[in-house]
């Protein structure tokens, strides 16, 4: 099997089969073509694009904005195995500090709220778990984690720091109490039917995140400046769909999943407890912070 472009035939989100060409460009193109042998270096030979054009629709029915031409299974494969720079990606995960995980510690607190259980009574699945990092700290706060993800070099970095993997989604269905996927959305040929599948793992009451770059801007960016490298959330290849909050939602509803609001982060006990804490942290107790100058 070669690696090539094909088609989206019909809307991503709601199947609709018409849409309006919002933007082109050839693959040709002189700042597309630096921009993307800029950003996979020899990674990719990437002579095969020349054919293609990047391609933008939105569909008429529901508004949602997406990349026409995908790669096919082996293009996939290529891209997410060989041609993104897994040095770097992983680089920028062993680098990050502690406000990462802060962002982390917040969303796995949350997840304890919205089901008011405690963390070891809930089974979560991060679909598309990358490097693990979000695995393994969801592991620390006692949730029963298993982590999915396409990449064989991630799955032995999450493996080594201790995360669960498994390899495929379990039979049955109404496995999770929680699934995690962050990040992921935007780079799926077929959003809708996998949302369906994950949608069949959560048990009754089950709970998904989805997070996905913010698209809100990139029509009128197309329309009136065309595409440039600065629009993170259509990136060539990669993110090849384009959500809003309203269009992430219409693919949810299609999924017969409804929106939960998250729990409210500033509530009066907490405030009351974080002021008591940080007086007797700052005058009263014993543990106190020493650095030697
Ligand atoms: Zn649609």
């Amino acid at each position: 099997m070669t690696i090539k472009l094909e088609a989206r035939k019909s809307c991503p989100v709601c199947e609709s089969q018409a849409s309006d060409l919002v933007y082109q460009l050839p693959f040709h193109n002189q700042s597309l073509k630096k921009f993307m042998v800029d950003f996979y270096g020899q990674r990719a030979d990437l002579a095969f694009l020349e054919d293609y054009k990047f391609q933008i629709k939105k569909c008429p029915s529901c508004g949602f904005l997406f990349q026409v031409n995908t790669l096919n299974d082996e293009g996939m494969s290529a891209l997410y195995g060989k041609w993104v720079d897994n040095e770097k990606s992983l680089h920028k995960k062993q680098q990050a500090n502690a406000r990462l995980f802060r962002q982390y510690a917040g969303q796995l607190e949350n997840i304890s709220q919205l089901f008011r259980q405690p963390s070891h009574q809930l089974k979560i699945l991060e679909y598309g778990m990358g490097w693990g990092y979000w695995s393994r700290m969801a592991s620390a706060f006692g949730y029963q984690v298993s982590g999915l993800e396409v990449s064989p070099e991630r799955v032995e970095h999450a493996r080594s720091l201790g995360v669960n993997t498994i390899q495929s989604l379990p039979d049955g269905g109404s496995n999770f109490d929680f699934i995690y996927a962050n990040q992921v959305f935007e780079h799926l040929d077929h959003p809708l039917q996998t949302l369906c599948e994950l949608r069949d793992q959560l048990k009754t009451g089950g709970i998904i995140y989805l997070r996905v770059p913010d698209g809100r801007k990139v029509e009128s960016q197309l329309r009136s400046h065309g595409w440039s490298e600065n629009l993170n959330a259509i990136h060539p290849l990669e993110h090849v769909n384009c959500f809003t909050r309203k269009t992430l939602k219409t693919l949810a509803k299609n999924a017969r999943l409804n929106p939960v609001q998250p729990p409210l982060r500033v509530d009066i006990k907490r405030f009351w407890g974080g002021l008591k804490r940080e007086i007797n942290d700052r005058w009263l107790t014993t543990h106190i912070y020493f650095r030697r100058e």
